[in-house]
């Protein structure tokens, strides 16, 4: 089973409240980094500017899916299993400092 997609419908932005595209740029750009790069939340525009949001039934579908999908469970099990060996494996290869031989404890 794939997982259920998101449903966009339009609503206003999460953080600056636009409600469009062009509002979206007004609102959220003065928050945007020294790059110049601005992110708003509300996401792409609809071929009539307004902004889209996934519904929250589409999420708690989503979220449901992660949850109880037995492929994305054993997904998840195997990279949990990944992360782990990898650690291992790095902690390992990471040469443990040598105490000075000898000491001197004055
Ligand atoms: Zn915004």
């Amino acid at each position: 089973m794939s997982a259920p997609p998101l449903i966009y419908a339009p609503a206003p932005c999460p953080r600056c409240g636009a409600a469009t595209a062009a509002l979206a740029e007004t609102l959220c750009r003065p928050s945007q980094d020294e790059t110049g790069e601005y992110d708003c939340p509300g996401g792409e525009p609809d071929n009539q500017g307004r902004l889209l949001q996934p519904t929250p039934e589409s999420i708690a579908a989503l979220d449901h899916w992660i949850d109880t999908d037995p492929t994305v469970q054993r997904e998840i099990a195997a990279h949990d299993a990944w992360a782990v060996a990898e650690n291992a494996r790095l902690s390992l290869a990471t040469p443990s400092p040598t105490p000075a031989a000898g000491g001197d404890n004055g």
